[in-house]
């Protein structure tokens, strides 16, 4: 089916085009230019879409589908996976209504499964690429170190040394993983923000670096791309020597490991968002570790950009009703306060998600041949970020999912 979409401009990821007019034939884009240049494909629907703005689907390249309630302490234990699922589905949703129409999934078990429902159109959703479980050392990152060792044994999440970390890439390989998501920073033993840590000045590793050399090999020996929860000079540094693909967090560097990181073509993801909704909703004494890390991450993020390190946007949300996933757009608005050009956060919104979830030659732009993955905003986006987060129309394969009302 061909659809016709016109609006008052585009970005397309490679410049501006405006009134901007997009030929859609299937699932893809069959061309984009200004109104008028090209003669109404024969058949095809119009769609008016007036004073918006069109751009690429927007990608949160890091956040965790788990269908849980975090403000019900039960729930891990309580819910079943099939209530989670269905849970995740709505999410799924809230994430199209938003226009994110592609995700990483970087931690969780219930991903895999989830992108090959959307993959095969068992139900609508956003691109997902997914890490399945994460992989953590006993006493690292992700460890409920209060819970009995034989419950979190459960989770399937640990591995020590690198026999078991290859033995965890393989289990994640057969359950469909796209890629692999290791813990390599930890807070003190006794924090409440133990993966994060409550002071990010006071950051353990979690892995020796012949385990991150093992998980990097095995992983990319079997074509998937490694992803490391990484904060604090000391885990990125290691990561990057390791030839990890992305670093997830990665604040508290100094310029020279901005440097390396930059040279090493490894991806950056800042996930400013979490701290920002947490330091306004948690108690206060929780809120207090959010802050120290929103600073260091302003600063961080202002040495990635001098340093010319590639940055993909992503919030780490994983759902209602804490980081509700509706709202993810607010990634890019907080770049920009942090430092960002509008121009730069929409490209990390959109070509540098889609580049670190290694789709980039699929999503990411509107360009011929690319999926017609399509949304628009009352505005020239590149000039008031904060439109991304008031998208009024939604088109996710050449489907639209959201009319503009
Ligand atoms: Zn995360």
């Amino acid at each position: 089916m061909a659809i016709m979409l016109r609006a008052a401009g585009a970005w397309t990821g490679e410049g501006v085009v405006a009134p901007a007019e997009i030929h859609v034939d299937g699932a893809r884009i069959a061309w984009i230019g200004r109104q008028g240049e090209r003669p109404v494909p024969d058949g095809a629907t119009v769609i008016e879409l007036g004073a918006h703005w069109l751009l690429p689907g927007l990608v949160d390249a890091h956040l965790h589908l788990w269908g849980l309630d975090l403000s019900e302490p039960s729930a891990l234990w309580s819910w079943t996976p099939a209530y989670r699922a269905a849970r995740a589905v709505s999410d799924l949703g809230a994430l199209l209504d938003a226009g994110i129409t592609a995700v990483r999934c970087c931690g969780g078990p219930l991903g895999p499964s989830l992108a090959r429902a959307v993959r095969e159109g068992v139900v609508p959703g956003p691109h997902i690429v997914a890490a399945g479980e994460f992989v953590c050392s006993r006493a690292g990152t992700w460890d409920p170190a209060a819970w009995p060792l034989e419950w979190a044994e459960r989770t399937g999440m640990f591995a020590d040394g690198p026999d078991e970390i290859r033995r965890r890439v393989r289990e994640r390989l057969r359950q469909g993983a796209d890629f692999i998501k290791i813990g390599g920073s930890v807070g003190e033993h006794t924090d409440v923000l133990r993966p994060w840590g409550n002071d990010p000045a006071r950051l353990r590793l979690s892995y020796g670096d012949d385990e991150v050399a093992a998980a990097v090999a095995e992983a990319h020996r079997n074509g998937l791309r490694v992803a490391t929860h990484a904060i604090g000079d000391a885990a990125v540094r290691q990561a990057l020597e390791a030839g990890v693909d992305t670093i997830e967090h990665g604040h508290g560097v100094t310029e020279d490991t901005a440097k390396r990181l930059a040279d090493s073509g490894a991806w950056l993801v800042p996930t400013l968002s979490l701290p920002a909704l947490r330091i306004e909703r948690a108690p206060p004494a929780i809120a207090e570790g959010w802050k120290r890390h929103r600073e260091v991450q302003r600063r961080s993020l202002q040495i990635a950009l001098r340093q010319g390190v590639r940055i993909a946007a992503g919030t780490d949300f994983v759902g209602p009703p804490f980081t509700p996933l509706g709202p993810s757009a607010m990634e890019l608005e907080l770049l920009v306060e942090a430092g960002m050009t509008p121009e730069q956060a929409l490209h990390a919104g959109t070509i540098g998600g889609a580049a670190a979830m290694g789709m980039a030659d699929r999503i990411g732009r509107l360009a011929p041949g690319l999926e017609a993955d399509v949304i628009a905003v009352p505005g020239d986006p590149a000039r008031d970020i904060a439109l991304v987060r008031r998208v009024g129309f939604v088109m996710r394969g050449g489907a639209v999912w959201k009319p503009l009302a």
